[in-house]
């Protein structure tokens, strides 16, 4: 053993460097500063007013990035088009009448919901009240709850809201803020629970804060019939419900609360659903000798749109991934054009509808134009054109997520090509499933994970600009974005070329 770590002191380069590639090497040149600017300034510009998917600017964007995939000489994949279109439901919000014990309360006052949500009513003569705050020892104490047809009311708040999460989820692990939102309802739902009332500390503030998401309408790929509603109350609406007059009488210290409370409740949610489409837009380099297999790289092109008169540019957000995919797509093109195209297919994909939840890659991947059993993985690129606070003085990183979880080959040859050509420092600090962020569920590679792809998510964390009107493209390194660019096409090269297809044999979760 010891023998063994020092001669992997001795020469790592024994162990780990692979022969490089000159043909390569020469294709990735192409890859410049220049090329990502250039487009990056058309992409992020207020004319594509944020592209807010299923809006003008959105189309816009689709219109530029297939004319560029034209101009590379890759031609339609299909039928004269780059579209792969998809049909989407506009849910605008209307209205959310609650009744508690007759008298009705306010939304935006008492409560607040986020548009979307399906029409129906909800009538209740108790409310199940699970609390929080109880230590996570005493979680079998919940155990057997029977959560399902019934309202639900929960108290928000980190981290004691675990415990009720645990409840909902059968699990333990569920300790995360970022559930809240995503992981949490969702089983919510599967228990079979009809409403979830969470209560938070301020309505108000956050009412202020999330006004841009309660007041635009929401998009959805289906209608699902049987939503579980999910409603923020105040700690007033809280107590009403619950008939007590302070919510810190029965807020729980120690011992886990489940209380079936008595009272009478009634929620009706009314909205009103128009019809609109969106696009993916697709770029095939079909392969040679082993072109029925298909790497997709990935980066979504829809961002927030604009608030008035202030538009949501998204350069980073991401513009970044998106300009990095059609250079890609250019890059492979000519190397095709000059005898050296890829052996399997490259599939470079920017998808719309990420930032309405990630609507444009489940698309694809419920609806795919080649199929998965055929698709290699998925190289996804969502922000790569700025620093995090931890790597303000160091541009020479990437954070990577997801390479290990399905593949190991996949891992070890991202690994390597970052070894043998670009030298980043690959930080896995997002990896880890522990990690509070989740991003692995947060971008378009989770659609195909979920199906057992193999994926890597090329992503260089949050930034004050995150998700602002200020996210311009005066803040971009465009050095570092053609290093992370050339990362991913030196991956990307391997994993088209290599003689034998990687092979799933992870399941890390
Ligand atoms: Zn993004």
């Amino acid at each position: 053993m010891i023998k063994r770590i020092l001669l992997l002191l001795l020469f790592p380069t024994l162990l780990f460097a692979q022969q490089k590639d000159t043909t390569a090497i020469r294709y990735s040149k192409n890859i410049s500063k220049e090329d990502l600017k250039g487009n990056l300034t058309i992409i992020a510009s207020d004319d594509f007013e944020g592209r807010e998917t299923g809006e003008e600017g959105q189309k816009m964007a689709a219109d530029f990035i297939s004319s560029l995939f034209r101009s590379y000489g890759i031609p339609p994949y299909k039928d004269a088009t780059y579209y792969q279109s998809y049909p989407l439901n506009v849910v605008s919000p209307l209205s959310t009448t609650i009744v508690t014990n007759g008298k009705k309360c306010n939304q935006k006052i008492d409560f607040y919901n986020f548009p979307g949500q399906t029409e129906q009513r909800i009538e209740k003569k108790n409310v199940l009240f699970l609390g929080y705050g109880i230590e996570e020892k005493n979680y079998d104490d919940y155990k057997g709850v029977d959560v399902k047809n019934k309202v639900v009311m929960i108290l928000s708040g980190e981290p004691y809201s675990k415990d009720s999460i645990s409840l909902i989820t059968g699990k333990k692990s569920f300790s995360l803020w970022s559930t809240y939102y995503k992981v949490k309802p969702e089983k919510a739902k599967e228990k079979g629970v009809k409403a979830l009332l969470i209560i938070v500390d301020d309505v108000a503030k956050d009412v202020e804060q999330k006004k841009h998401r309660l007041e635009s309408p929401s998009l959805k790929l289906d209608l699902d019939k049987t939503e579980m509603p999910i409603i923020y109350i105040s700690k007033e609406m809280a107590c009403k419900i619950l008939n007590v007059d302070n919510i810190e009488k029965i807020r729980p210290k120690q011992k886990p609360v489940k209380l079936d409370v008595k009272t009478e409740l009634s929620i009706e949610i009314k909205n009103s659903i128009q019809k609109n489409s969106s696009e993916n837009v697709l770029a095939y380099i079909e392969g040679s000798d082993l072109k029925s297999e298909v790497i997709i790289i990935s980066a979504h092109y829809d961002h927030l749109g604009k608030e008035g008169n202030i538009v949501y540019n998204g350069a980073d957000d991401d513009g970044s991934g998106t300009v990095a995919v059609m250079e890609l797509a250019k890059t492979f093109a000519k190397a095709k054009k000059e005898g050296h195209g890829p052996r399997r297919s490259i599939l470079c994909m920017t998808v719309s509808g990420e930032e309405k939840g990630l609507l444009g890659s489940s698309y694809y991947a419920e609806n795919p134009v080649f199929p998965l059993a055929n698709t290699v993985c998925d190289l996804n690129i969502d922000m790569i054109g700025r620093l995090d606070e931890k790597h303000e003085n160091n541009a020479n990183y990437i954070y990577l997520i997801g390479s290990d979880k399905l593949s190991s080959q996949l891992h070890s040859i991202s690994e390597n090509a970052n070894k043998t050509y670009t030298n980043l420092e690959l930080d896995y600090t997002y990896n880890d499933v522990k990690d509070k962020n989740r991003f692995y569920y947060r971008s378009d590679h989770y659609n195909f994970a979920k199906k057992g792809i193999p994926v890597i998510f090329y992503f260089n964390g949050v930034h004050a600009d995150y998700h602002k009107p200020t996210d311009d493209i005066e803040k971009i390194n465009f050095e570092k974005m053609v290093k992370i660019t050339k990362l991913v096409f030196f991956t990307a090269w391997e994993l088209a070329n290599r003689n034998e297809r990687i092979v799933v044999d992870s399941n890390k979760k």
